[in-house]
């Protein structure tokens, strides 16, 4: 039997199994007396033992616990992070990424800074990709009408967090011929 986990960035709305609207926040810790009366509804609590991959939410009727997002890779043994790098790779070559970090070069994202820096260093990009733990970088693309036309997702992250943006990139060959910054995340 497998059990199926599931995971969402913030408090949903609704029980990703039963659809139920009573999703509880989990409680960790001693509770205080106020806290106490709200258990039932919005609070459930979650006992005094906390790790570092506990449950954030909890469905009221279905009972299914809810575990926030950057924890997926940790509690499957996946690393999405890492398959997305992949994809990455399959649509783009090592040329047009190092093009494009160059050409979004820009002091005020850390994220881009730092992986130039690494570039500079003489790094490849299999080095600077070199994943195996949940935290790096975090690249992701997707090809977009019109000819050589790309949204490029890059940053440093841990889940959900980091410092990063989206960009819009055109390229002629190896060359970047079109960039338009779409959201830029500054830690
Ligand atoms: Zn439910």
């Amino acid at each position: 039997m497998t059990t199926q986990l599931f995971f969402a960035k913030r408090k949903p709305r609704q029980c990703p199994a039963c659809k139920s609207k009573n999703v509880a926040s989990i409680m960790y810790g001693y509770p205080s007396s106020e806290v106490i009366e709200q258990v039932e509804k919005k609070i459930v609590l979650g006992g005094c033992c906390i790790t570092d991959r506990d449950p954030s939410w909890q469905c009221v009727d279905c009972q299914i616990e809810i575990y926030k997002e950057f924890l997926r890779d940790l509690l499957l043994g996946t690393n999405s992070r890492e398959e997305q790098i992949r994809k990455a790779r399959e649509l783009l070559s090592d040329e047009q990424l190092v093009a494009f970090f160059k050409a979004t070069r820009n002091k005020k994202v850390h994220a881009i800074e730092f992986i130039n820096k690494e570039l500079d260093s003489g790094m490849s990009l299999d080095k600077v990709f070199y994943t195996g733990e949940m935290f790096g970088w975090a690249l992701s693309v997707r090809k977009l009408a019109g000819e050589a036309r790309f949204k490029i997702s890059f940053g440093y992250a841990g889940g959900d967090v980091g410092d990063g943006g989206e960009w819009k990139v055109e390229f002629n060959g190896n060359e970047v011929i079109l960039i338009e910054s779409g959201v830029i995340r500054i830690s």
